[in-house]
């Protein structure tokens, strides 16, 4: 392997060990306690994995943090008022709606029911928008945590070919944004695109498409950096990306592990978004 590996748990651990000392200093000065609250309904067993590494990350940099289980036979209009009393609640700063509900519910109007100040995951369509635009905006945190991982391993990429594979709302379409937002030349693919021609081209090529290993290391330009936000299930349990790892790790000059690549920097960046809205709603 000649890739060095890009380290999402320190750098992760990082920004935590930031976030706690800003937390120190917002109650200490302004006497604020960043809250986060967490809504998981049902009992989806990957959200429930998810939510208590939330709860636990915001517990450990000192914030508040409830989480509201509703069964999963809540109504829409029970779901909305809970939200809304999320709003409105002073001590709640961010609000996180864990994904998927239940299909009865309707999940882009409970994600455009959450205040946009309060909109922990960056997902609402007033904060989707405001990136579009370039102005300032909460951002979605997987791609957000991306844009750290590559700062932290020496890579601008102002005037470099960006390739973002997947083009959903969570995470291929902020991410293409963000890097055009750093200068950066961005194709966006999906499944009708020549995957193998596109990522050939990459200098930074960022993969969010939940097929296991569907990027291949030949494809990859060498040197190029390598971002695999993947995180797919295989039959004997292990965890794999979206990029043949050990193929490109030979190509590329950085490149991130599953686990501990993207995975770890998603939680981080939640944490920085709702102490962010803490920070503001206490001016
Ligand atoms: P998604 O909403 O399912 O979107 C997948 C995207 O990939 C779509 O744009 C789709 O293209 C594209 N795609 C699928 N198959 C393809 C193919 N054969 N060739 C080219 N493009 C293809 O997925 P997502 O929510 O963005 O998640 C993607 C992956 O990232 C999943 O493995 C997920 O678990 C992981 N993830 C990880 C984190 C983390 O914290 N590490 C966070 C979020 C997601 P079309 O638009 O043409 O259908």
């Amino acid at each position: 392997m000649t890739a060095q590996l890009i380290d999402g748990k320190a750098v992760a651990a990082r920004v935590r060990a930031e976030i706690k000392e800003e937390v120190a200093r917002l109650k200490a000065e302004r006497g604020i306690t960043p809250g986060l609250a967490v809504v998981r309904v049902g009992e989806d067993p990957a959200s429930k994995i998810y939510v208590t590494g939330k709860k636990k990350a915001a517990e450990e940099v000192g914030f508040n943090s409830w989480e509201h289980h509703p069964d999963e036979t809540i109504t829409q209009q029970e779901l909305l008022a809970l939200v809304h009393r999320l709003n409105e609640d002073p001590a709640v700063h961010g609000i996180l709606v864990q994904l998927p509900l239940p299909k009865h519910i309707d999940a882009d109007a409970i994600i455009s029911a959450v205040k946009p100040e309060k909109d922990a995951d960056g997902f609402h369509p007033m904060n989707a928008g405001n990136l579009l635009l370039g102005r300032p905006a909460t951002r979605a945190c997987t791609p957000y945590g991306v844009m750290r991982l590559l700062e932290e391993v020496g890579c601008n990429p102002a005037g470099k070919r960006a390739v973002v594979v997947g083009r959903s709302n969570i995470v291929g379409k902020p991410q293409a944004l963000m890097l055009l937002q750093k200068d950066a030349t961005v194709t966006v693919c999906h499944r009708k695109s020549d995957l193998p021609a596109e990522v050939a081209q990459a200098d930074i090529l960022v993969v969010a498409v939940g097929v296991p290993e569907l990027v291949k290391g030949a494809w990859i330009k060498p040197g190029a950096v390598v971002i695999d936000v993947g995180m797919n299930r295989k039959a004997d349990g292990k965890l794999v990306g979206d990029v043949e790892f050990a193929a490109a790790a030979e190509r590329a000059s950085f490149i991130t592990p599953v686990p501990g690549g993207v995975g770890p920097m998603t939680i981080a960046m939640l944490m920085k978004n709702t102490l962010e809205a803490a920070q503001r709603a206490g001016k």
